[in-house]
């Protein structure tokens, strides 16, 4: 039988996904500041900084010719073009993360979900939707970040997005953000048998 401790100890690979704009992100930082076990895998992008955002920490910012030539050394896990900018994170990290006996938070789209999920079957995908699309494109908007245009192509991936829902075995509702975190905390703790 596996005791709770060593249930406790494995390294378990987690994935947080979801339409842009379901607070996957500021989900995925709450857990991170709670269960230091995690490390999040630090994603390359070549989409520009938003405001706030730091270099190393929210993403790794590269050049087209920088994500290119990880590219053909074949580096990336997986990788996306999402709304014109390309996405994707380093074998060789996730690889380290996980020897170290540290479980690993990936916070990608859902088409990396999958891919993920296909290199590592025995992962643990959460999908986190806001309540309905009117309130995704409130979200949205509120947040200021995006053009109209972004935000359009937003709402129709998004509607893309939740026809794969029931391929997770998780589903989340972020509609009260606290109940939203706590509801993952418990998905977290019964994962790793805390
Ligand atoms: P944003 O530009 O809003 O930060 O991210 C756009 C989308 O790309 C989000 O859904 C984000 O989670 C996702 N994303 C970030 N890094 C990766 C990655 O490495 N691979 C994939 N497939 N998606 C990513």
């Amino acid at each position: 039988m596996v005791s709770k401790k060593s249930v406790s100890q494995a390294s378990k690979l987690f994935i947080f996904t979801g339409p842009s704009g379901s607070g996957k992100t500021t989900i995925a930082e709450n857990v991170l500041k709670k269960f230091k076990v995690f490390k999040r895998v630090v994603t390359y992008t070549t989409r520009a900084p938003r405001e706030g955002e730091m270099d190393g920490v929210d993403y790794h910012f590269v050049s087209r010719k920088e994500f290119e030539e990880l590219l053909k050394k074949d580096a990336f896990l997986e990788h996306a073009v999402v709304y014109e900018n390309s996405y994707g994170s380093l074998v060789s990290e996730v690889k380290e993360l996980l020897s170290n006996k540290k479980s690993v938070l990936f916070v990608i789209n859902v088409q990396g979900a999958l891919s993920i999920m296909k290199k590592f079957p025995e992962s643990v995908v959460v999908f986190i939707k806001a309540p309905s699309i009117d309130v995704l494109r409130e979200r949205l908007l509120k947040r200021g970040k995006d053009s109209i245009e972004i935000i359009k192509k937003r709402i129709t991936s998004a509607k893309q997005e939740l026809k794969l829902e029931n391929k997770f075995k998780y589903v989340i509702v972020n509609d009260m953000r606290s109940l939203a975190i706590k509801k993952t905390e418990k998905i977290i703790r019964a994962e790793l048998g805390l």
